[in-house]
């Protein structure tokens, strides 16, 4: 076991997660202040939000923090294979350029990922076994399965020679998880007995009073509804709930049917679960064209969209734009899902779509079809009592459900809770855990192929030009700063008036232009041009003013 020497510290640096689901990123420091040693737990991404950030579709925490000391960053270790522990990984590598550990399924799913970004002969993967163990320099790390929505979830028990940190990732407490593992309470129990300083822990679902409930009971919903269907019929679901899907496909064949897995990533999940070992039982799946030729009753299709996203295959079936699945009246689609949050208009709009069309729809709303993946309030509660930990650390959460959980915690009678944001270095020993630094940090964009940080105000740019279009006015100067041709105005998403009235602006400031520098006049013209777009019509489009010089 490493040695400790007297101004080591053990550290806590979450640079994405907390203030948000999504794009997870917690570090680990171990070592004297100048030159501590650097574990990453998760990197993650968060899905874009269209009327947010237009035409990003992948945001991920900024570490230039970490970056800048990429020698002394040990690893990347991922809890499990969800995209927001997983998803930056290709995307930020680049900058870190240090191993990545994970179990079998996660490491199947990371590579394929760094296979696409082309990294797969840079980055080593190295796969740790479930319940296995990793020592990365002063970190011993144990892998300790627990349950969420999806296979092989770990807690991670940190250990330093400082003490013990449980890192739980995503979890909940699933009595009969159909596949892969079950929560290994022994060894959470034997980890509370050792002696915790901090847990380090989900807070999704922090304000839901019970608990989230069990694979097993959505799977007798699942085949008791598929039974009595008459007519094709869709389920659409988490591509990654790998067991729900196993659910769906025993209820399709003890009801007669045939599945299809009808988008990508359906295929990809099914896919590395039979690599690593699951899924052995799983009937032969056919191809969507295959079953097109069969009798209604005898079809099931699983089909990927069910947060409304645009181009995944319930939009376009619901479109009736599906190269090869089409779905009638009498027929009926199952949102084996629940909302995420920011998507409730994309899949209301589908599932108008499908009700015009005489599809039926059955939903969380009025069926059990499906449960939550995160801990509710007692499952976090039982949580606590397993581990007994003298701090805790809610991650994983927007501020409210981080402050819900932190006020459980000390129900709980754990002696210390503190609510982590981005950023913020926390001392976890020697000494009482405390905030001793705030480190830079924030948010970085997957733009087209570029990565762009946030502060760079594209997202803000273009949320502005959706809103009021954008404006161009061309001056033609000579070498002595004379114009030389009359301007031009060109409106992109500007109504026609507007522009006129832009254009009359802009001659009556050049009339008006008496012997000034022409910097100075090509800002006159931009204000001008502005000033008579709001008075024409009540709003101000960006303006840019381009000065060609002859
Ligand atoms: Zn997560
Ligand atoms: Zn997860």
């Amino acid at each position: 076991m490493h040695k400790r020497a007297p101004q080591d510290e053990l550290v806590f640096l979450p640079l994405g997660g907390s203030g948000e689901i999504g794009m997870n990123f917690n570090a680990y420091g171990f070592g004297p202040e100048n030159d501590r040693q650097w574990i990453i737990v998760d990197c993650g991404v968060l899905f874009g939000r269209e009327g947010h950030t237009p035409g990003v579709d992948l945001i991920m925490p900024d570490i230039r923090f970490l970056a800048e000391q990429r020698q002394n960053v040990l690893g990347i270790v991922a809890t499990h294979a969800h995209e927001d522990h997983i998803g930056a990984i290709a995307p930020l590598w680049p900058s870190l350029r240090c191993p990545v550990y994970a179990t079998p399924f996660t490491a199947r799913l990371i590579t394929g990922k760094l296979d696409e970004a082309g990294l797969a002969s840079k980055v080593k993967v190295k796969e740790v076994p479930v319940g296995g163990s990793l020592t990365l320099g002063p970190f011993q790390l144990d892998f300790i399965s627990i349950t969420h929505s999806i296979l092989e979830p770990n807690l991670l028990a940190i250990r330093t020679p400082l003490g013990v940190v449980a890192h739980t990732g995503d979890w909940k407490i699933d009595p009969d998880p159909l596949l892969g593992e079950e929560t290994d309470t022994a060894a959470l129990e034997k980890l509370g007995d050792e002696g915790v300083l901090a847990l380090v822990c989900d807070s999704t679902n922090a304000l839901v009073p019970g608990s989230s409930g069990s694979e097993a009971t959505v799977r007798k919903e699942l085949a008791e509804l598929v039974a009595t269907l008459k007519g094709r019929v869709a389920v659409t679901g988490f591509a990654s709930n790998v067991a729900r899907l196993d659910s769906v496909a025993r209820a399709a064949k003890s009801a007669g049917r045939r599945v299809a897995l009808v988008g990508r990533s359906m295929q990809k999940m099914v896919a590395a679960a039979r690599e690593t070992g699951y899924l052995k039982d799983f009937p032969p799946v056919l191809d969507e064209t295959e079953v097109a030729d069969l009798p209604a009753h005898k079809v099931l299709y699983l089909c990927t969209g069910s947060q409304g996203e645009p181009r995944a295959a319930l939009a376009r079936i619901a479109d009736d734009s599906h190269p090869n699945v089409e779905l009638r009246e009498g027929d009926t689609v199952i949102f084996s899902s629940r909302v995420i949050p920011g998507n409730e208009l994309a899949i209301a709009d589908i599932q108008n779509k499908l009700a015009a069309r005489g599809i039926a729809l059955l939903t969380v709303d009025d069926h059990h079809v499906h449960v939550s993946g995160h801990p509710c309030r007692d499952e976090l509660s039982q949580m606590y009592r397993w581990i007994r930990p003298k701090l805790a650390l809610p991650v994983h959460g927007e501020m409210r459900h981080q402050v819900a959980h932190a006020e459980l915690a000390r129900q709980l009678q754990v002696p210390q809770a503190m609510v982590p944001e981005n950023g913020q270095l926390f001392r976890l020993a020697p000494g009482r855990p405390v905030l001793i630094d705030e480190v830079p940090s924030g948010r970085v964009h997957m733009d087209g192929r570029v990565l762009v940080g946030e502060g760079a105000g594209l997202a803000k740019d273009r949320r502005a030009m959706a809103f009021a279009g954008l404006l161009v006015v061309s001056l033609v100067v000579d070498h002595k700063g004379r114009i030389a041709a009359p301007p031009t105005v060109l409106g992109e998403g500007i109504p026609e008036p507007v522009e006129e009235a832009v254009l009359k602006a802009v001659e009556a400031t050049i009339d008006g232009n008496k012997r000034s520098d022409i910097d100075d006049l090509a800002e006159n013209v931009r204000k001008a041009a502005r000033r008579a777009a709001h008075d024409a019509w009540g709003k101000k489009p960006i303006t840019r003013v381009l000065v060609n010089e002859i």
